[in-house]
């Protein structure tokens, strides 16, 4: 059985698809769905989670039903499929009538390898029935940690998939995705009924990208310089978090001889399509994008993903630095992040619609990235103890390359925090992290005239650092939940049932030392 399924697997694979051999845990997992057990695949981008179940759906007879999110992809992925003579079609809701009976007809007259169906359809009752009167190959559930509530990206329509343990106990099921930690792997089981599957768990390591996260400045500046300086003519992919930023980034980097063009939601679908095709196409086009960008795009040769604003989650962060090297070659993940980083996603968690349980999962997957900005050890072991899988310092990241020296910040702390619980007392203002570093610095603003500030006790206490200086710690602080932003939507900073360990001189505070901001004070003024 083994041996005639694995060679029929082979043959499917280089007379279909043109390749001489499985990767990784590929040829395994094939097998296995083959011979009808149920799987859960937990591979990196990139490594080829989509052989994994059509390369079955081909052996075994009837149609492989692919439960996919991504509804925006089913259009290429099917023409992909129909490319390599591969009989594909979908159903979603950007059909209409006609074309979806013409779908419906070919499957249940078994004329279809593969089918993709978008989640909300299978939680009809009429969608199920449907497919109870065709043959079914197998069930291939993708992006699956779409089920997790404790994720970064829940969809409520993959809870009904459970039931489809239920109504097909015999046709196999594999849950497929690139994005899992230990908890997220474990809800996929339970949720999806796979208590009897077989797990195959992939190295998330990507050994050729090279992790690096410096402290923002003059953010274009800085990305400028790190084009210019490391990926001139590369291929790339710059994320940030709102259109204006990504229009604005573009346009400096063209103005600055990059080729690079802008990507979000916000534009012409023509336009998406013919900038998406430049990209695949053309060399060295960067694109500046909203996170809307990358998903199912399959281009090898980038060469580096720039984040320029702080992402939402790490495991948003590592699907998107995931995009960079696929073909193995040397790469770079760069991302800027800042003070201001932090006081906007907080402001954003605070305002965000949902129950407090919800936004307790933002700040939690916000607290995990932040740890991985503040971190003085290895990056990589970060991120690879966020999936839960354990490595060695990698020596090739940033904090591994040049090791950030910690210093004992409890001073500077003690003055910082003692200067909010002072200005806490004039229970009405509203004073931001500027503010406080002004202060601190002795610096006369109009503001502090105004408030007087000048006589508080903590006036100037602070010369010894910069006020970049004096910005990085109060992001550290933030970011060690020893201070928080107030959620009064002005960014106040206020102490937390933390901080008072560390006025009271019971807790030391270690800080990340900054490295000097090189490339923003070269490129000078303005
Ligand atoms: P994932 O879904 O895991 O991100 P894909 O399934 O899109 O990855 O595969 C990524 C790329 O690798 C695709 O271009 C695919 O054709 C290629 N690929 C996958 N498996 C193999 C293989 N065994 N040999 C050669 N190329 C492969
Ligand atoms: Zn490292």
């Amino acid at each position: 059985m083994t041996q005639t399924s694995a060679s029929a697997a082979l043959d499917t694979l280089s007379r279909v698809f043109g390749y001489d051999s499985f990767r990784g845990d590929q040829a395994e997992v094939i097998d296995h769905v083959i011979a009808g057990g149920d799987a859960v695949v937990l591979m990196p981008t990139g490594a080829g989670k989509s052989l994994c179940y059509q390369v079955p759906s081909l052996v075994r007879s009837g149609t492989g039903v692919v439960i996919s999110p991504l509804i925006a992809l089913m259009h290429d992925q099917v023409e992909a499929m129909k490319a390599v003579g591969v009989r594909a079609a979908f159903l979603n809701s950007t059909q209409d009538s006609a074309e979806r009976a013409e779908v419906e007809q070919a499957y249940l007259s078994g004329e279809l390898d593969l089918l993709y169906v978008a989640p909300e359809r299978l939680s009809n009752e009429s969608t199920k029935r449907f497919l109870e009167n065709g043959e079914i190959a197998l069930f291939a559930i993708d992006e699956a940690h779409c089920v997790s509530q404790w994720g970064h990206d829940f969809r409520p329509d993959y809870l009904a998939l459970a039931e489809l343990a239920e109504r097909w106990p015999t046709v196999p099921r594999i849950a497929l995705t690139a994005t899992a930690t230990e908890a997220t792997h474990k809800e996929i089981t339970q949720r999806l009924s796979l208590g009897d599957a077989r797990h195959f768990v992939a190295s998330f390591d990507r050994p050729n990208i090279q992790y690096r996260i410096d402290p923002k400045g003059e953010v274009r500046k800085q990305l400028l310089s790190f084009i210019r300086s490391e990926h001139q003519g590369d291929a790339g992919i710059v994320y940030g978090l709102s259109r204006n930023t990504v229009e604005k980034t573009a346009q400096f980097l063209a103005e600055n001889g990059i080729d690079a063009m802008p990507y979000h939601a916000g534009l012409d679908a023509r336009v998406r399509a013919r900038t998406q095709a430049r990209f695949l196409r053309d060399e060295g086009v960067v694109i500046v994008a909203t996170i809307a960008f990358g998903m199912g795009i399959d281009k090898p040769d980038v060469r580096f993903v720039a984040h320029i604003d702080l992402p939402k989650s790490v495991e948003g962060y590592y699907q998107e630095t995931g995009r960079a090297g696929r073909d193995g070659l040397p790469s770079t993940a760069w991302m800027a992040y800042g003070l201001n980083d932090v006081v906007q996603q907080r402001r954003m968690i605070d305002e965000s619609p949902g129950d407090l349980a919800h936004r307790r999962r933002l700040s939690a997957h916000l607290d995990a990235m932040l740890a991985l900005c503040e971190t003085v050890s290895c990056r990589r072991v970060n991120l690879l103890g966020y999936f839960g899988q354990k490595s060695d310092p990698c020596g090739n990241c940033d904090t591994c390359i040049t090791p950030p020296e910690s210093w004992d910040g409890t001073i500077p702390a003690q003055k910082l925090l003692s200067t909010v619980v002072r200005l806490d007392r004039e229970r009405n203002q509203r004073f931001g992290a500027g503010h406080l570093v002004d202060i601190l610095r002795g610096k006369r603003t109009d503001r502090v005239g105004q408030w007087g500030h000048d006589s508080l006790t903590t006036w100037g206490i602070g010369t010894e650092l910069s006020e970049q200086q004096w910005r990085g710690v109060v992001r550290q602080l933030l970011a060690q939940g020893l201070l928080a932003v107030n959620d009064d939507g002005y960014g106040t900073l206020v102490i937390t049932p933390d901080s008072g360990s560390v006025l009271a001189g019971e807790r030391v505070v270690q800080l990340r030392r900054e490295p000097e901001r090189v490339a923003s004070s070269r490129s000078g003024g303005g």
